[in-house]
C-alpha cells in the first residue's frame, strides 16, 4: 500500500509499504479521509519516519475475529492504542492509557499503526461507527477537528448562558469556535493571523487581536465588564494562558488543550478558576453526543475544512499547512466518490 513518510527536513514522499491484517480484535480499516495535523511541524524539524498521522475515517475492510465490528462499517478512528482494561480506559479516559499495546510485535506485522496511508490497523473498540446519514468527512472532524475541544466544553459545561472565549484559531482552535458556536454559547476568539481571524469570523466568533495594548479593555467591554465564563487555550502562545485568566468572570473554566511549555497563570484562587487540562474526547460515554454535534455543526465544519488533497500531493497540502492560510486540512488516500 502507499503511505507518506518524513525523509529529511522539508520533505514528505509516498512510500510502498506492507498492508496490514486482521488478528483478533485488531481490524483493517481502509482509509478514505485522513485529515491532517500537526504531521507538517515534523517535516519542517526534519523528524525522519515512515509511520505518520493519527486522525482518520474510513471503512472496515478486515475485522479479524471481532464481534464488535463488521466488514464494510464506516468507522472514525481513535488515536492511540491503549490497553482497554486498565482504570483509564474502562473510565473512558483511553487517551491517559499508561499501557499503550504494541499491536504490530502482537500480530507480527512490520507495518500499519500510521493514518498518512491506505490502510491502518486498529483495536475494535477505538473506531467510533459513523451512523448512515453522516457523511465520512464530517465524521472525520471527530479526530482533532472538534474533539479535544469537544472534551473541554464537556468539562466546563458550555451551554447557551455562557460566553467562550478560544486563543488561536488553527484548526484546533477552529473546532473550539463550532463546539461553542453549536452549543448556543456567544464566542470570541484571539488570533494574529487575519487570514485565519477571517475564518473564525465566518464560523460566528468575534475575534480580537490579542497583541493589541487594550485587548483586556476590549474583551471584558464585549462582556459588560463581567468576563467570559469559559476559555480554550489552542495556541501555545505563552503569554495566553494568563491573558484567558485576566479577562475571566469569577468561577469561569480555563482549559489548556495546546500541548506546550509550563503554563503560568495568576493567582486562581480569588478567580475561583476551574482549571483544565484537555487531550482528547471520551467516546465511550460521548459518543451520541459527538454525532450529534457533528449533525448540527455539518455547515460549519464545511467551513472550517478548507483544503482537500489525494495522498499522493502530500508535500504540496503541508506546504499550505506552513503558510498558516488554511483551516483544517484533509488527505485522501483511496480515490472513492462517495463518502
Ligand atoms: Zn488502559
Ligand atoms: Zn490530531
Amino acid at each position: 500500500m502507499r503511505a507518506a513518510a518524513i525523509t529529511g527536513k522539508g520533505a514528505v514522499e509516498i512510500v510502498d509499504r506492507p498492508q496490514p491484517h486482521g488478528l483478533v480484535d485488531l481490524v483493517v480499516v481502509q482509509i478514505l479521509v485522513a485529515p491532517m495535523c500537526t504531521e507538517f511541524k515534523s517535516r519542517q524539524a526534519g523528524d525522519v519516519s515512515d509511520s505518520i498521522g493519527h486522525e482518520a475515517a474510513g471503512v472496515v475492510v478486515d475485522a479479524g475475529s471481532s464481534t464488535r465490528v463488521a466488514v464494510g462499517d464506516r468507522v472514525v478512528v481513535m488515536p492511540g492504542y491503549a490497553c482497554g482494561t486498565c482504570r483509564y480506559c474502562i473510565a473512558g479516559e483511553h487517551i491517559h492509557c499508561p499501557f499503550q499495546r504494541d499491536v504490530l510485535a502482537e500480530s507480527e506485522q512490520p507495518y500499519g499503526t500510521a493514518t498518512y496511508a491506505e490502510y491502518v490497523l486498529k483495536p475494535d473498540w477505538l473506531l467510533v461507527p459513523v451512523p448512515d446519514d453522516v457523511s465520512l468527512v464530517h465524521a472525520s472532524a471527530a479526530c482533532c477537528l472538534l474533539g479535544p475541544s469537544f472534551n473541554a466544553s464537556q468539562r466546563m459545561n458550555v451551554a447557551a448562558s455562557d460566553t467562550l472565549l478560544v486563543a488561536g484559531c488553527g484548526p484546533v482552535g477552529l473546532g473550539a469556535i463550532i463546539n461553542g458556536v453549536t452549543r448556543n454559547a456567544t464566542v470570541l476568539a484571539l488570533e494574529v493571523n487575519p487570514w485565519r481571524a477571517d475564518l473564525a469570523r465566518q464560523l460566528g466568533a468575534t475575534v480580537f487581536d490579542p497583541t493589541a495594548p487594550d485587548i483586556v479593555d476590549q474583551v471584558l467591554d464585549a462582556t459588560d465588564g463581567w468576563g467570559v465564563t469559559a476559555s480554550i487555550e489552542t495556541s501555545g502562545v505563552p503569554s495566553n494562558p494568563a491573558l484567558l485568566a485576566s479577562v475571566s468572570a469569577r468561577r469561569a473554566g480555563l482549559s489548556i488543550v495546546a500541548w506546550g511549555l509550563d503554563i503560568t497563570l495568576p493567582p486562581i484562587v480569588p478567580l475561583g478558576l476551574d482549571v483544565h487540562g484537555v487531550w482528547h474526547w471520551k467516546h465511550q460515554t460521548d459518543g451520541w453526543r459527538m454525532i450529534e454535534t457533528i449533525r448540527k455543526a455539518s455547515g460549519l465544519i464545511d467551513t472550517a475544512i478548507t483544503h482537500r488533497f489525494p495522498l499522493d500531493r502530500v508535500s504540496e497540502a503541508m506546504d499550505v499547512q506552513d503558510s498558516g492560510r488554511c483551516g483544517k486540512v484533509l488527505l485522501f488516500p483511496t480515490e472513492v466518490q462517495d463518502l
